[in-house]
């Protein structure tokens, strides 16, 4: 694990170092969980958004796009559930005058007795050696068992407590456990309260007159109350999906892992309308086909997994997880679920309009049922930089650090370099990006000897370096080299841009 967390470090410095993410406001120290993509970030960031979109809009004629704006009237959150239920228990320690979720600090001290179970684990597998048996061993031992029991005891409290809002069970919770602030030391806590997630702001020029108004918590409401026009005038049928990506803003009590959990973030969601009672079919459907979406990208199945929810929204009748493993363990990546007809029916009620689709073959109108899918753009971006972070150990004894990233997704996809600066070599590298730019992202460099330069186009996963040298001026041919093999090899110049073309199809 220390090892996941000291890769997990270095992805994030190599993300700093490299122009991928900064923190917001550096030169001001930073300002906590709010991150900007830099020259090559916003490029990938860009890559996997188009990437979605392809997926989902250019490639299913039922599906269109939109774009709505993230100001939205306050009444939307009302209906939505947001207003009164987007909440998350918080509790405060009156020493350090930290802020934690309540939830999370139990959950933490879980985590700590499962520590213990697999520490006991570690012991009886090194006195047993090849005889032990793992499976065996946690169904029988007695200290392991007890251990579990305690798991099980505390996290039932848990969730019944938040079930049933008693929040004062759940400080009663924390107490018992002697759960301690992890700056200060102490046990002298606050009462455990509600927190609303929605960052609110005013709207309208004077105090008075203002508005209260929030930013979106989420872009699916944007869709929503959007479903009667796109529906007329794009004339859908069902069924038929809405998608969207955009910026979405959550005031997260405990943000960290980097832009795992931000306070800004983006996503990309698509709201499947369909008849009520086929459903489970539609849901079924993208839960598939957003995993073949995530496999498409070449990164080992063995990084994500299925997570299917057993305690649901009030709302969804099913709802399931991608979960990716991340440098600190399989985390939800993008959601799938089955909302009823929760929101429309919530906005039909709120709002006094008739959100219904007519159907023509039974002539009856009927509030459709959604299946969403919801993925966060800068979770995909964190699992694309992590899994493609590399450090390689080269066979004459060098290292390189690459990252291995999908090569649709690279910010550069070719680099061109002159193998000197002088008898017309720039100028001959000059000419064939102007070509290739009209294609791809290229980058131009000739500073520095040639090995260093690829070092530093591995270093932001350019799947190909272009080297132009005296052969070039003789036969119009070049060097091609390839980022992940490093295998190099001559080709004409006009057989580049095939080449590139060939190698992103996915
Ligand atoms: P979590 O349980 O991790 O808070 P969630 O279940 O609240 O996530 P959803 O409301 O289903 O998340 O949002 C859909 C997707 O948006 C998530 O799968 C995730 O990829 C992304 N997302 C949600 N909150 C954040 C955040 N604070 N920072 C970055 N991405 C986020």
């Amino acid at each position: 694990m220390a090892n996941m967390e000291d890769i997990f470090k270095k992805v994030i410095s190599h993300a700093k170092e490299y122009g991928f993410v900064f923190p917001s406001s550096e030169i001001y120290d930073g300002l906590s969980a709010v991150y900007d993509y830099g020259q090559y970030g916003s490029e990938l960031k860009k890559n996997i958004r188009e990437y979605w979109w392809k997926a989902m809009v250019q490639y299913n004629e039922n599906i269109v796009g939109i774009d709505a704006a993230i100001f939205m009237h306050p009444t939307v959150w009302k209906a939505s559930g947001h207003v009164d239920a987007f909440n998350d228990p918080l509790i405060d320690n009156k020493d350090s005058k930290k802020r934690y979720r309540a939830d999370v600090l139990v959950e933490d001290h879980i985590a700590k007795i499962e520590d213990k179970i697999n520490k006991e684990v570690e012991k009886a597998s090194k006195r047993f050696g090849d005889a032990f048996n793992k499976e065996q061993f946690v169904t029988t031992n007695t200290r392991v068992l007890e251990y579990k029991a305690k798991i099980e005891t505390i996290s039932k409290r848990l969730y019944s407590s938040l079930e049933k809002n008693d929040l004062a069970d759940v400080k009663k919770l924390i107490e018992e456990l002697e759960i301690v602030c992890p700056i200060s030391g102490s046990r002298n806590w606050t009462d455990v309260r509600q927190f609303n997630l929605m960052f609110s702001t005013q709207m309208g020029s004077t105090a008075e007159g203002a508005d209260t108004i929030y930013l979106r918590p989420e872009t699916a409401q944007g869709i929503f109350v959007n479903f009667l026009n796109v529906m007329k005038t794009g004339r859908m049928k069902i069924p038929f999906g809405i998608a969207q990506t955009g910026k979405a803003f959550r005031n997260e009590i405990v943000a960290r892992q980097f832009i795992f959990r931000m306070r800004e973030f983006e996503q990309m969601e698509m709201q499947f309308f369909v008849k009520p009672g086929e459903e489970m079919e539609w849901y079924k459907y993208w839960k598939e086909e957003r995993m073949k979406w995530h496999l498409s990208l070449g990164i080992p199945k063995e990084k994500y997994r299925f997570h299917d929810h057993e305690k649901l929204s009030h709302y969804a009748n099913a709802a399931a997880d991608i979960e990716f493993e991340f440098p600190f363990g399989f985390k939800e990546l993008e959601g799938i679920h089955s909302r009823t007809d929760f929101d429309l029916g919530a906005h039909q009620k709120f709002s006094g309009k008739k959100l219904q689709y007519f159907d023509n073959e039974t002539n009856e109108s009927y509030v459709p049922y959604v299946v969403e899918t919801s993925i966060g753009l800068d979770r995909t971006f964190l699992a694309v930089l992590s899994y493609a972070y590399n450090e390689e150990k080269l066979e004459d004894g060098s290292e390189r650090i690459v990252l291995k990233i999908p090569q649709v997704l690279a910010p550069i996809k070719v680099a061109v370099m002159p193998l000197v600066k002088k008898d017309g070599l720039s100028e001959k590298a000059r000419e064939i990006i102007g070509i290739l730019k009209m294609d791809y992202m290229c980058q131009y460099d000739e500073k520095d000897a040639i090995g260093r330069r690829y070092r530093r186009q591995d270093a932001i996963g350019t799947p190909y370096c272009i080297t132009i040298d005296y052969d070039t001026m003789q036969d119009n041919t070049v060097t091609i080299r390839e980022r992940d093999s490093m295998k190099q090899e001559r080709i004409p110049v006009e057989k580049i841009s095939e080449k590139i073309r060939q190698s992103l199809k996915t």
